[in-house]
Order: C-alpha cells, then sequence, then structure tokens
C-alpha cells in the first residue's frame, strides 16, 4: 500500500487508518447504560448534510484513513444512509479497504440486501441478551424479535455479522456463556465490553459493572479459550473457543487499556473530531467544512488532532456515586 502524502501520524507515532463516522446522534432504543428516556438530541440543522458528510469522508481517505465505521446513535434511522453507505461503498477497493456499519438491529432486515449491494461486507450488532423480557428492561424498548430478524437477515444475504454485547452484572451475566454458545452456532462472532461512564443516566452504572477479567475466568471454568492473533482493527484482543469453535472478542477499556495501539478517531454527528472516546477535547470539522476554503481547513484541522490526540483515556469505574468521567455519551460520540 502507498502512504498518502501526508499520513495521519499522531504525536505518539500512532498512524490513524480508521474512522467512526456518526451519521445521527438519534437512536430507537434507550439502552438504561447508554441514555436518559428523554435524552436531548441535538437540533437537526446542526448535523452535517449528506454531502458534508461525504466530503468529510473524502479528505479522511485522502489522509490514508483505510476503513470507516457509520454509526450514530442508530445509523439506519437516518434517512439518507443508504444515500451515503452507496457513495462510500464507491471507494471500497480503491481509498477503502473496508465500509462497515455499527447497528442496533432494529431496521437491519430491512436494510440487509441494500447494505450488502452498497459494498458492506461485514457489520457490527449489538445484542445485550436473546431474552426478551430483559431486552425490553435493557433497551426499554420490546424490540428483541425486530433485532433477531435483522440479524437473520443479514446472515441470509451473506453480510459477516459480528455481535457486540455489554457484560452487565446482574443483568445479562448468567445468560453470557449461552449468548456465546448461540452466536457461534450462528456463525457469528461475539465481543464482550465493559460499561464505560460516559454522560449522564438515571441510574448508577456501578450497579452493574462487569470487569471482563471476572467474566474470563468464569467462562474459563467451562470454556477453552486460546489467545487469537486475529485482529478487527478495532481494540477488540480475541480468544478461539475450542467447545464452540467460534471467536470471542473481549474490549477492556477500564481492565486492560489498550490505547498504544489505537488506530481511529471519531467524527460526531455534528463534525466535531473526537481525538479519544474518554476525552473531551474535540476539533471543529463542520466549520471547517463551511468556511470558505474546506480543503485547506479540513486538513489544517486533522493536522491539529493529529498533535493533540491525547496518548491514553484515563475513565475509571471506582465506587457508587460517581459522576460520568465525561459528559459526552456514547451515541454522541459514535459508538
Ligand atoms: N446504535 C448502534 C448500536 O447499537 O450498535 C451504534 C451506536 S451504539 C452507541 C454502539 C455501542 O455502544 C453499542 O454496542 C452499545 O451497546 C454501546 N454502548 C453504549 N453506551 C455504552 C457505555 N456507556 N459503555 C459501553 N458500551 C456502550
Amino acid at each position: 500500500m502507498t502512504l498518502p502524502a501526508k499520513p495521519l501520524i499522531d504525536q505518539f507515532s500512532r498512524r490513524i487508518t480508521y474512522l467512526r463516522l456518526s451519521v445521527t446522534d438519534r437512536c430507537d432504543l434507550r439502552c438504561t447504560y447508554c441514555m436518559p428516556e428523554r435524552m436531548q438530541f441535538v437540533p437537526k440543522a446542526e448535523v452535517l448534510s449528506f454531502e458534508e458528510l461525504r466530503r468529510l469522508a473524502q479528505g479522511f481517505i485522502a489522509r490514508g484513513v483505510r476503513k470507516i465505521r457509520l454509526t450514530g446513535g442508530e445509523p439506519l434511522v437516518r434517512r439518507d444512509v443508504l444515500d451515503l453507505v452507496r457513495a462510500l461503498g464507491r471507494e471500497v477497493g480503491a481509498g477503502l479497504d473496508e465500509l462497515t456499519m455499527t447497528t442496533n438491529g432494529m431496521r437491519l432486515a430491512e436494510f440487509a440486501a441494500p447494505l450488502a449491494d452498497a459494498g458492506v461486507r461485514r457489520i457490527n450488532v449489538s445484542l445485550d441478551t436473546r431474552d426478551r423480557a430483559l431486552f425490553q428492561q435493557l433497551a426499554r424498548r420490546d424490540g428483541l424479535m425486530q433485532v433477531l430478524a435483522g440479524i437473520a437477515a443479514a446472515k441470509a444475504v451473506g453480510l459477516k455479522v459480528k455481535l457486540n454485547t455489554v457484560a452487565l452484572k446482574g443483568l445479562n451475566e448468567a445468560e453470557l456463556p449461552a449468548l456465546i454458545a448461540w452466536a457461534h452456532g450462528e456463525g457469528h462472532d461475539l465481543t464482550l465490553i465493559e460499561v464505560m461512564p460516559l454522560g449522564e443516566i438515571e441510574g448508577d452504572r456501578f450497579d452493574h459493572y462487569l470487569p471482563l477479567t471476572a467474566v474470563r475466568e468464569s467462562l474459563e471454568g467451562h470454556l477453552t479459550l486460546t489467545p487469537s492473533a486475529h485482529r478487527s482493527g478495532g481494540p477488540a484482543r480475541y480468544f478461539d473457543v475450542a467447545e464452540t469453535g467460534g471467536r470471542l472478542g473481549l474490549i477492556t477499556p477500564l481492565t486492560n487499556n489498550f490505547c498504544e495501539s489505537c488506530n481511529r478517531v471519531r467524527v460526531t454527528a455534528t463534525g466535531q473530531l473526537a481525538m479519544c472516546l474518554g476525552g473531551e477535547a474535540e476539533v471543529d470539522l463542520r466549520a471547517a467544512l463551511r468556511s470558505d476554503e474546506p480543503e485547506g481547513r479540513i486538513d489544517a484541522a486533522l493536522d491539529l488532532a493529529m498533535r493533540t490526540k491525547p496518548e491514553r483515556h484515563s475513565f475509571m469505574i471506582r465506587g457508587h456515586g460517581e459522576a460520568p468521567a465525561l459528559a459526552r455519551h456514547m451515541s454522541a460520540t459514535g459508538g
């Protein structure tokens, strides 16, 4: 692969090749650990237009980004999301190695085929439980059947599905072995994620914080987990599970910091470049896009971001009653 004229290399010599681009902060679920029921979404006028998203993505590709993940909020609630997928899908095999999406699966039954037609090959679907009542409790919407239908539709059109599951003490904790077995039986990898203290919610995240060190120990009571060299370009570390023949990923921002290998940045739906999921600092790409000289301003903004991307996030979950480490919700940054 030839390097672009000005690759994105940060002050710690990490090369940034992966962009998570949020297309909306809105969502059709209200997962209790993610956001409050009455979440304040940004006014639509502040959200980047389709054309701005496309131009921004091109700016990143020109600087050597090889993988773009569309996310949100829930990307599939945005009306013109398929236009963007089609436009960026044309870059796959040229400027991009991969275009992917993270979705809650609620609308996937309808969108799976057009996504595959537009050049998406792999997709992440968030699924915390296969228990309908628990799904409703966690997501505050009765959506499990829709999500399962979405996952089945994705599989049917040949999309490689990876499931993402936030591990929650006393909620889906007991179900995790069965969820992993089901996912692997269906041919899907599954990645467990530690809950992160991002943004205000009604409850206390510490009540359900489940360190993955404990989950791994418990799983190893009856499963053989062998560390795998597999990498998906994100922060997960993988294990082959002998008994299921599948792969289990662990994303451990709290118990095992992985920032030294960070290769990504995120852009919020309003065009704010977040250099780190766990840092407040943002660079305003929307202002650059809407200026008289967008290309130069975007380049300069990206250079500034590379000089200021922090070495690592520093959020922790220590105990009850803590304020979130960051005001910004995961759904706003682009999960
Ligand atoms: N709506 C899409 C989805 O559900 O996959 C994309 C955005 S969502 C914010 C991305 C992922 O972040 C989901 O898997 C969700 O469970 C996870 N998530 C949200 N808030 C989180 C938090 N505070 N800690 C850990 N994961 C979180």
